[in-house]
């Protein structure tokens, strides 16, 4: 084969043909170095009639100008690229760059240079030489660092390079990770995590495509119960993928993995250094990676040889990518699982109705972990209708509540107040003049920060110094706080309570790891008594003297409106009531609501699941909603507002009619202006028979737009802003 067709990372070009040079072997997948122009891009190697392209006569193509020291992308995973593109109105490029996504990887083996002793004698001895000697004796290091172990200057050790005492070893950047040991201590499992686990790992052996939901209450064992599979697939040395929603906050599951396997696994996600990024992507890319925990991204890692994809926590919606490509990656870790031939675990204990729906129909197999380990029982909840128990002028916590967390205090017990609110207040308004402050950005107002006195935009990152007096009016001293964020509640119970000690748990103040460890060290050593967080607070942690769980604003969820807002809000309740009583000591969960007989509300209060599922799956089936119709959304943004909107109606002008399919729009989105740009939407809900995508491609494909216009397609939208 001496004429290879390549996908050239650049979206706004097609497949490209180029001539292989003479002693050049390539195959699909190899990435290579393609002239363009006066340019080199990178490119990959594509089976050609999978990728057509216009046919350029072969004495007209440019030489490849070389490869790239990095192993081919699988088949397995050239399918991915291609499904991802063609499912989520995507281009191949801009996929595939997901697929090659450390720069520094790409470069190959990278080497620096180490010191060691020869065993040689310097011509002069000096006593500082000699303790270097005696100190250095089976060290191998860079300068800087032996200088520090030998406790001389680096001078010293230069003197001693120049008389070749030591000698320089160029040894690989890219040191090999510990290995992880899949019977380095197993741990106790129930008869119902043993049975569950025993399925997986079945299915690890057989080396098949095998999606399981693992549908398990909260707390009961679903890490443990996919460990074992884990082991299973080292056994086999195979290679494992897990993703979790929230990579920074994971201390919990790395201690537990770690206990386990003896090593911690190989992470990835987004905030690496591009020196992690290389070492990881490389050891994922020659097999050497053995377990990867990664964020949405690893998805798209170049596995050597794959044996179990684990999805935890498998309804979060941060698993849904809203910008560049718009993918699910709970979906396409199920494809993935697919094109590999490898069972893919999707673990929840409240699973979104999609998943559910999968089960129910047979294309998923569904495993159950009905009760707590341990023998721990699940909390007892109830409601506070803050129409009838109305907290005190100015407050947001009804009296029982209150009650409630003094008597953990008295017992030396924890409680959990959750709000999904960072900040203080979510709306500052002028008391003299009615000014509301909004960010300039944004269709959205600032939020209030005590802790930092600044006022801040939650979508596009403005900040402002808090104002003392109306910037509008310049009255001083009138502007008020209006809402309750988790801070402003807060300050509430350690008002009420003043002998509380409290902490607020949110991204702003569990914003690394070691935060987050601290934060966890704290509780455990019982130095908090109240927890006032967001929904960061909702998961994985396990924390035995917590009883307490009050649910601040039940309603809040609900007022968005969107589709999944109920299934949202019964899983953010359902997983925050699940941090409650999780030791010996039982739970108890308080849900503050106005609306105690919201269909959500009942449902979580009286425990009944399987009553929330049904009645949510009718409302979907008459809506047409997922998973029984289909949802799309296209986003036409510019930084100028008319362009912006003559896009949107241009594109409205060559709306195609499809039978079953209905085309709302254009309309300017609820969040009209999103970081500087005006934002235009359309809204397609489809019978499940259409070929949306293809509706979609054929609709855009036609039509040019300035290059100032952005069209953003979202398939199975989850905001809907
Ligand atoms: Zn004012
Ligand atoms: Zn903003």
């Amino acid at each position: 084969m001496n004429r290879v067709r390549c996908l050239v990372l650049n979206a706004a070009l097609g497949p490209l043909d180029y001539k292989v040079p003479e002693g050049m072997v390539v195959e699909p997948g190899v990435v290579v170095e393609c002239p363009l122009g006066p340019r080199t891009v990178i490119g990959i190697v594509w089976e050609a009639e999978r990728l057509p392209g216009t046919e350029v006569p072969v004495e007209k193509l440019r030489n490849l100008r070389g490869l790239l020291p990095v192993p081919p992308l699988s088949a397995p995973l050239r399918r991915l690229i291609e499904w991802t593109a063609d499912y989520y109105v995507a281009s191949l490029a801009s996929v595939a760059r997901m697929a090659l996504s450390s720069g520094g990887a790409l470069k190959g083996r990278a080497t620096m240079t180490e010191y060691r002793l020869t065993g040689g004698m310097p011509e002069r001895m000096t006593p500082q030489r000699q303790a270097a000697i005696d100190a250095l004796e089976g060290e191998q290091a860079n300068i800087r660092e032996l200088a520090g172990i030998a406790g001389v200057s680096e001078g010293v050790l230069r003197g001693l390079v120049n008389q070749g005492v030591l000698e320089p070893v160029e040894v690989d950047c890219d040191r090999p990770y510990d290995p992880a040991h899949p019977d380095f201590a197993e741990v106790a499992l129930s008869a119902q995590q043993r049975e569950a686990s025993g399925i997986f790992s079945d299915a690890v052996r057989a080396a098949k495509f095998a999606p399981f939901l693992l549908d398990g209450v909260t707390g009961s064992g679903k890490t443990e119960t996919y460990f074992e599979p884990v082991a299973q697939a080292l056994r086999m040395g195979r290679q494992v993928l897990v993703l979790l929603p929230e990579i920074a906050l994971t201390e919990n599951f790395l201690h537990r993995f770690e206990e386990r396997f003896g090593a911690p696994p190989v992470l990835w996600h987004s905030s690496l250094k591009s020196t992690e990024r290389r070492r990881a992507y490389r050891a994922v890319s020659e097999g050497s990676a053995q377990v990867v925990v990664g964020a949405r991204s690893a998805l798209f890692l170049p596995f050597r040889q794959l044996g179990l994809i684990v999805v935890d926590e498998a309804h979060e919606t941060s698993f849904k990518q809203e910008e560049g490509v718009r993918y699910n990656a709970r979906d396409v870790a199920v494809m993935r699982g697919h094109f590999e031939q490898v069972p893919v675990v999707l673990a929840s204990a409240t699973p979104a109705l999609e998943s559910l729906q999968m089960a129910e129909s047979g294309v998923y197999a569904k495993v159950d972990l009905p009760s707590r380990f341990g023998g721990a029982q699940l909390p007892a909840i109830d409601t506070i209708d803050l129409t009838e128990e109305k907290p005190p002028q100015g407050m947001w916590l009804a009296q029982r509540l209150v009650d409630g967390i003094e008597e953990r205090l008295g017992r030396g017990e924890q409680s959990l107040l959750f709000l999904n609110r960072r900040g203080y207040a979510p709306l500052t308004l002028c008391r003299n003049c009615g000014f509301r402050y909004q960010c300039p950005n944004c269709s959205a107002w600032l939020v209030e920060h005590r802790f930092t006195n600044r006022l801040a935009c939650h979508h596009c990152g403005h900040e402002a110094p808090a104002p003392k007096a109306c910037t509008e009016c310049g009255e001083p001293d009138c502007l008020v706080a209006c809402g309750p964020g988790v801070e402003r509640i807060a300050d509430e119970v350690a008002e009420r309570l003043p002998q509380s000690r409290v902490f607020v748990a949110t991204s702003d103040t569990l914003n690394s790891p070691g935060r987050a460890a601290e934060f966890i060290a704290a509780v455990e050593a019982r130095e908090v008594d109240v927890i006032v967080g967001t929904q960061l607070v909702t998961k994985g942690f396990h924390f035995p003297e917590l009883t307490l769980v009050g649910v601040v604003d039940a309603d809040l969820g609900l007022e968005g409106g969107d589709l999944r807002a109920g299934e949202r809000t019964y899983q953010q309740v359902a997983q925050v009531a699940g941090r409650a009583g999780r030791g010996s000591k039982p739970g108890e969960v308080l849900i503050q609501t106005r609306h105690p007989e919201a269909p959500v509300i009942a449902a979580l209060a009286a425990g009944d699941r399987d009553a929330f599922y049904s009645a949510e799956t009718e409302m979907r089936r008459e809506a047409g909603a997922p998973p029984f119709g289909r949802w799309a959304a296209i986003i036409i943004s510019s930084e100028d507002d008319a362009e912006a909107r003559e896009a949107a109606s241009r594109i409205g002008a060559f709306r195609p009619e499809v039978a079953e399919c209905l085309i709302l729009g254009p309309a300017p989105a609820p969040m009209a202006l999103l970081r500087g740009r005006y934002r235009y939407r359309f809204l397609i809900n489809a019978r499940r028979s259409v070929q949306l995508q293809d509706v979609i491609r054929r609709w855009l494909g036609a039509l040019d737009h300035p290059p100032g216009v952005r069209v953003a397609v979202d398939i199975d939208p989850y905001s809907f802003v």
